[in-house]
């Protein structure tokens, strides 16, 4: 496994650290709960998608293009993350929103998220709910060339063999951080989504045949369909590192338990998770994915799945900025 052998351009202020929390773990009874600081990449406010843009956006240099597309939901931290590193990398940026959450309130369509990937300097424009994404994005891309530019699709989340080789390396930073710390790593949960981070992190930690447990926990689709997704995007990452067929499918593991009434949707677990983690180690989640994520080890934690002396390892993979958006849902 050898990941220079792919361009990359450096964003990540790496390594992000790895911490304690000791408060959280006393409150919850154990096990030894740690944190991943992935909400400190440190590409204009942070998170998960910044480690993905550091191979997608040189490969998008690599192949001389200069406008970068992607699409997500409304407060979507990976057009943020993507807004950001194209202004980086002096490339023009397209963000195209799906209206994919409903019943917000009124400042959901411009605070947050929203508001940075303006500021960054990227185009906004929205569909509706359950519009195709990807072929917005395809239409987009032929205005694009129409005009003589060259465009460089980044799908959702940016969850393609490229994108998650950066959480092939997350996982490869994490194992040596454990290594230095005399850390035995038991079990890692975080939040899965479009299915990047888990798989990358499946692959990386597989490869390196690290024997940690890994739990995705789901916040939009039901189990089995999330199984196959990250499956494959591990397969296809562990294919383009010259590993064909050592992702065994039992190693991807996902709680569909968590996501409540839908994506972005708020649940009382979420708003526990959130003021929990906030009140007790002064860290911030984010109501769409670390929320539920956190929920999710907490319902793990209270449902006995861990010894007292394991320890657990809890991805955070940033989204604090959507935090402003959902003001109401914590009232
Ligand atoms: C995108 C995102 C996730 C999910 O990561 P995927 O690679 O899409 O599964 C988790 N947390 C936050 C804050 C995100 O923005």
């Amino acid at each position: 496994m050898h990941l220079s052998r792919f361009p990359r351009i450096r964003f990540v202020h790496g390594p992000t650290p790895l911490e304690p929390m000791t408060r959280l773990s006393a409150l919850l009874g154990g096990p030894n709960l740690w944190v991943k600081r992935d909400d400190c990449t440190g590409l204009a406010g942070g998170g998960n998608k910044t480690r993905k843009l550091e191979f997608l956006i040189a490969e998008a240099e690599a192949q001389a293009c200069d406008t970068v597309i992607t699409y997500g939901a409304v407060q979507s931290n990976h057009a943020r993350q993507t807004a950001a590193a194209a202004a980086r990398a002096g490339m023009k940026c397209e963000i195209l929103l799906e209206r994919r959450v409903p019943d917000m309130a009124q400042n959901y369509e411009t605070t947050g998220n929203v508001f940075l990937g303006r500021l960054l300097g990227a185009t906004v424009t929205y569909f509706p709910a359950d519009h195709d994404m990807n072929a917005a994005a395809q239409e987009t891309a032929g205005r694009v060339r129409a005009a003589g530019g060259r465009p460089y699709i980044i799908p959702g989340g940016g969850s393609s063999a490229t994108g998650a080789l950066g959480y092939v390396s997350c996982a490869q930073e994490l194992l040596y951080q454990a290594h230095d710390m005399d850390l035995r790593i038991d079990h890692i949960v975080h939040a899965t989504g479009s299915g990047g981070t888990q798989g990358g992190l499946a692959a990386g930690l597989q490869m390196m045949n690290s024997g940690i447990a890994l739990t995705g926990i789901s916040v939009r689709a039901e189990q089995a369909a999330q199984v196959a997704n990250v499956f494959a995007i591990a397969e296809a990452v562990a294919d383009k590192l010259g590993l064909k067929g050592v992702i065994d499918r039992a190693s991807i593991v996902v709680d569909d338990g968590y996501v409540g009434p839908g994506y972005g949707r708020s649940t009382p677990e979420m708003v526990e998770a959130v003021t929990l983690t906030a009140r007790h180690e002064g860290i911030l989640l984010d109501p769409v994915y670390t929320g539920k994520g956190m929920a999710g080890l907490i319902g793990m934690i209270r449902a006995g799945r861990f010894g007292p002396d394991e320890n657990v390892v809890f991805v955070h993979t940033g989204g604090s900025a959507a935090l402003f958006a959902y003001e109401d849902e914590f009232a």
